[in-house]
Order: C-alpha cells, then structure tokens, then sequence
C-alpha cells in the first residue's frame, strides 16, 4: 500500500538536496522543496519524493536570491541611451550570473523617463519581453511631476527616487534640486580653475557634500514622515547622521555599495583612472572603515550595487578630464562574490550579509511575503554559493555591456553557481539559460511594513 501512496503522489517542481540553507538565526544541512515556484518545505524530503529535478547541492551554501534595490537599465533606449547599451536582457542576465534574483530599477537613466504613468508602462512593457529575473521601477519625484506622484503609486512603483543634485543633463524632466551650494558648486570652481585631472574628481564632491545632502534629505523625510533610503551612502560623515536620525526613532534606511567598501580615491587616481569614477565618489581609507563598522553594526542596512553601466568610449575621454567622462560602475556580477570573499576573510558574517543583500530590502520595500528569505510560502528563489571555490573576477566574460574595469583581474573566494528565480533555473555554472520574459514585476501591494 504505502508504495501505491508513493506512486500516487505528483511529482514537486524542484528539489536541491544537502546544501547549507542560511536560514534567519542558523545555517541548516537540509533540503528545499520547489513547487509552482513557492518553497513548499525546508527540511529532510520524505523518502521517494519525486522532483522534476533534484540538485545535489552538498558542500555549498544557498542563499536567498538577492535582491539589488539600486540598479539603472538603459531602458527605454533614446537620444542619450542608444541601442546596444545595458537592455533589460544584459541586465537581468548580469543579475542571474551575479546571484540576484529582483531588481529595482532607477527612474530616470531611460527616455522617457519614469515620472509619468506612461512612461512606467512603457518601460514595463519593455521589461516584460526582456527581463529574466523579477524586476521593480522606481518613480522620479521632484516638482515637474507633482500630479503624477498619487497615479505612480497607483500602479505599482516600488519607492519614489528624489534627487538631491541636479538630473543629469539631457532629461527632459525637473527634478527637486536640494543640496546646490553643494557638489556643484565645487565642481564649477574646480573646472573654472582648470584642475580637471583624476585629483580632482574626489574634490568636486567632498564628503562636506554628503554631509549636507544627507541633513537636508533626512530634514524633508522629517517633515513629511515618510520612509526614506540614503542611496550610495559614502562617507563617515553622512553614516553619522544616519545613526542620528535613527538614534531617534525615524525610518531611515542606508545603502553603501562594495565600491565604497573595498576601494578608495587612491585606487581612482593610481590605477582606475575614470573606470573609477562614479558618484559620489571613492573615498578615503578613514570612511571604508566607518562603513564596514555601520555595515555591521546594522547602521547600514542594505547592500546595492548602483549598477550603472556605460560604455568604455564614454570613459577614456576621463583620462584628460575627469569630468568628461560618464560617472558610474557595473556591478551586479560582482558584487556577490567580492561580498562572499570579504566574509571568508571575517569582515562580515553571512547571516548580516544576507541581510544586507536579500532579507532587509524585501522587508524595508514590503515585498517580505513572497522575497528575501528561504521560508515556506515565499517564491523559489535562491542562489548556490560555493564558498571555496576561488575565481578572477573579469571584464570579457561579464553579461554586462558595460566597460568593467573597477573590479577587472580581482581575486575573489566565494562564487554563486546556481540561480533559480521562482523555482527555475536561470543561471548554472555561468551560462545564463533563463529565457527574456520571464521575469515578473513584483508588486509590493498588500503588505504593511
Ligand atoms: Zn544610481
């Protein structure tokens, strides 16, 4: 009888047996159980459980997919963002190699720009055909599009992006301009005196910059009581009003991205040239420190990339003048395993780093019911780590259209091997076989935070 029972049973979607789960406040030898692309259960099958396909996943690590909440396509491509740059498909390919499973993209690096309902649905549009892991959009904010902000939600923004410098030239959109006495006006003293070389570059946004975008941001989050994100946090100084305004209570969140982390100024100017150029900029060795120290204390609370592609022509021009040249850095196929190597290494420990790359976004972003965690009931997705493997991070076998010289020749220990988003395989051992359309928009709808 009990092998009729056996037989009778359907077959589940997926199982990945023996790997090392890293669960909420342990890491468990054990199984996970896939099915119509929820985790069904966590723990030893049941003998004879019948999978579609097993992993053996014995040896490695399985993390939450992760979650990169600051990412800029080039899409829709336009006048400034031609064809052949950074599409939905390169990215989200970057993404599936890189271990991340959603992404939330930026408003404004696509024309037009997502500041209107129509230009959400056109992206989304475009992202449905391309994108290959589950995907968000940010709206812009700012006072061209007042009307619009209510509508935006409506349908399904995953957060507001408001500017506190001024949109990059070529937008036709407005956004709020807050912080002017700032970075601009170092950058306009710096090219009127002629002082356009990789020096420079740290000097036209010095972390006095920070510190005072950072007080006016937190200032208007404030008055308004909202939930605010300080993106691509980068100094000492803007950590430490971080710790302030949550010292008191408020719904402040941070980022910082491996760049801040594991690079400095001296890496720009002596090695990197503009392919490291990226705002705001590398910093100094004093930062690096503060911010490991707020990574891990839970003053930052999340890890993005700011994965902002361009290509190696828009760059070299930087070599004579900096500003010349565009200002941003790949990093969705690096940033996973440069934050594996740094674990390996003591600087993190995995439970913050999963924190930090998968459970934190979705819970901040309100997407934990179906995101960030391996619990049952939430989406398939996860990615395979092995912890031991080492590699050469480099530029020619990266899924990017970017150039990709920041982390180029890196060593690294810790490699993800597996993606799976909604319980399909999206990237094994390197070669991305997750098909363009796949991905879903992941609404945030319905959950309370
Ligand atoms: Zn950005």
């Amino acid at each position: 009888m009990q092998r009729l029972w056996i037989q009778a049973m359907p077959a589940v979607d997926l199982l990945v047996k023996n790997g090392r789960l890293i669960l909420k406040e342990q890491i468990q030898q054990t199984d996970l159980v896939i099915d119509d692309g929820k985790i069904v259960e966590i723990g030893h099958s049941k003998p004879g459980l019948r999978a579609d396909r097993t992993i053996d996943a014995e040896g490695n690590l399985i993390l939450p997919g992760c979650i990169d909440i600051h990412v800029h396509s080039r899409e829709p491509h336009g006048v400034h963002t031609a064809a052949g740059q950074e599409d939905f498909q390169s990215l989200s390919q970057a993404a599936a190699a890189g271990g991340y499973t959603s992404l939330f993209d930026m408003p404004v690096t696509g024309e037009p720009p997502t500041t209107t309902v129509e230009g959400f649905r056109i992206k989304k549009d475009i992202a449905e055909k391309r994108c290959l892991v589950d995907y968000a959009f940010y709206g812009g904010a700012g006072f061209g599009n007042l009307e619009e902000i209510e509508a935006l939600a409506d349908a399904g923004v995953i957060g507001f992006k408001i500017f506190t410098r001024e949109v990059p030239q070529g937008k036709d959109w407005r956004g709020v301009v807050v912080g002017e006495g700032g970075s601009e006006m170092f950058l306009e003293r710096l090219k009127a005196r002629g002082e356009v070389n990789l020096a420079a570059y740290y000097r036209s946004a010095p972390n006095a910059s920070e510190f005072l975008e950072i007080s006016r941001s937190i200032g208007f989050a404030r008055s308004v009581g909202g939930k605010i994100n300080i993106a691509h946090l980068s100094t000492a100084e803007g950590l430490s009003m971080v710790r302030e305004a949550k010292a008191v209570g408020m719904r402040v969140y941070a980022e910082t991205c491996p760049h801040y982390l594991l690079l400095t100024n001296r890496d720009l100017v002596e090695r990197l040239g503009p392919y490291g150029k990226m705002y705001p900029p590398l910093r100094s060795d004093h930062d690096q420190e503060e911010l490991w120290r707020g990574l891990n204390d839970g003053a930052i609370d999340f890890i993005a990339t700011d994965h902002a592609p361009h290509p190696k022509e828009t760059k070299e021009s930087g070599w004579d003048n900096i500003f010349e040249a565009t200002a941003g850095v790949p990093g969705l196929e690096t940033a996973l395993p440069l934050m594996m190597t740094a674990a390996s290494e003591g600087r993190i420990n995995l439970f913050r780093l999963v924190e930090a790359m998968a459970e934190r976004p979705a819970e901040a972003f309100g997407i934990s019911r179906l995101k960030g965690a391996l619990k049952a009931g939430c989406d398939g997705d996860f990615v395979i780590v092995d912890p031991k493997r080492e590699t050469t991070l480099r530029e020619n076998t990266m899924f990017t259209r970017s150039s990709a010289k920041v982390f180029d020749g890196r060593r690294v220990r810790g490699v993800p091997i597996l993606t799976a988003v909604r319980g399909e395989v999206v990237m094994e051992e390197g070669d991305v076989s997750g098909k363009p359309g796949y991905g879903k928009y992941v609404f945030a709808k319905g959950e309370k935070s």
